[in-house]
């Protein structure tokens, strides 16, 4: 352990070459499940897209640019928030 306060987020998205062309259908945490499984289901050719921000020390942020926390969240395997 270094000790170095690490901060990681990640939005995804993903999508059908056939049913969406050139636009993302799915968003989150499942999104790369979802496409791989729509492959599967249909043979239809499905992308997946992911930003990842990554920061050492520095203050809390909330997410990165376009990042929602509960995406940001289930992407690194954390639950969601209970409210
Ligand atoms: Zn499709």
């Amino acid at each position: 352990m270094t000790g170095r306060p690490t901060r990681v987020s990640r939005d995804v998205k993903a999508g059908c070459e056939t049913c969406w062309p050139g636009t993302a259908k799915w968003f989150g945490g499942q999104a790369q499940g979802t496409a791989a499984q729509h492959f599967d289901k249909t043979g239809h050719a499905t992308w997946c897209e992911v930003y990842m921000h990554v920061s050492y020390g520095g203050a809390p942020k909330k997410t990165a640019p376009g990042v929602s926390p509960a995406a940001a969240r289930a992407f690194v395997g954390l639950p969601p928030k209970v409210r």
